[in-house]
């Protein structure tokens, strides 16, 4: 029997990732996603243990303290952390393992698990984020700033990944998303940083600089 893989998805918030991980799973099988431990309060249509297991920050601080999290990572002022033993036993179980985590917590996991694989997704342009973040952030100049050096800081960690991903069009970035579990589980060779997505790279930082 082969070996159960674990699959890191990373990627700024605004790109479509959670759609995009929630539509592979539903088609491919073996595939099961970690859900992570957080100290975010819970929102109104999330579900404790379907979305996340919400803690509060002295039961995360224990988790962290008994080497229970495989890792962890502070992420807009809260702690996000996964499971080492709920991942084990879904490898165990012949399960292929998703992550939906930050960079920071990428580079843990590679640390922890070598051939782990990393997927980033990258937004289609930074024109379309600008506009969501001013909706949402309305007067609030500075908060809509922290986002946007933040997003220039998680595009910044792209090349840390094994795939690189762009979200322009839903339907084939799925296809593309479920090509590289094949190819992955197929033992295939390993994709390096292609050109068009370096040259995206570069226009979504540019894009950036001129943001205002
Ligand atoms: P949200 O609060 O919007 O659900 O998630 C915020 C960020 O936390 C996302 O970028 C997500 O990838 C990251 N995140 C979610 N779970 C984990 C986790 O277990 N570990 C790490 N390092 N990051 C996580």
């Amino acid at each position: 029997m082969r070996a159960a893989r674990v699959f890191i998805v990373s990627g700024p918030s605004g790109t479509g990732k959670t759609s995009l991980i929630q539509a592979l799973l539903r088609s491919v099988t073996r595939l099961e996603l970690s859900i992570s431990y957080t100290t975010r309060p819970i929102r109104p249509q999330e579900e404790h243990g379907s979305d996340y297991c919400f803690v509060t920050p002295a039961a995360f601080q224990k988790m962290i303290k008994e080497e229970q999290l495989l890792e962890y990572a502070e992420v807009f002022g809260n702690f996000y952390g996964t499971s080492r033993h709920r991942v084990r036993r879904q490898l165990d179980a012949g399960k292929d393992v998703l992550l939906e985590i930050d960079w920071q917590g990428a580079r843990q996991v590679r640390r922890a698990i070598p051939d782990s694989m990393g997927i980033f997704i990258l937004p289609p342009n930074f024109r379309s984020l600008q506009e969501r973040l001013r909706r949402r952030g309305q007067d609030d100049e500075q908060v809509i700033q922290r986002r946007i050096s933040e997003t220039l800081a998680d595009l910044s960690h792209c090349g840390e990944y094994n795939y690189q991903l762009i979200n322009d069009d839903f339907d084939r970035a799925l296809e593309r998303l479920r090509d590289i579990v094949r190819s992955v589980r197929a033992g295939g060779p390993e994709a390096l940083i292609e050109s068009d997505v370096q040259e995206h790279l570069s226009a979504l930082m540019e894009e950036a600089r001129h943001f205002r």
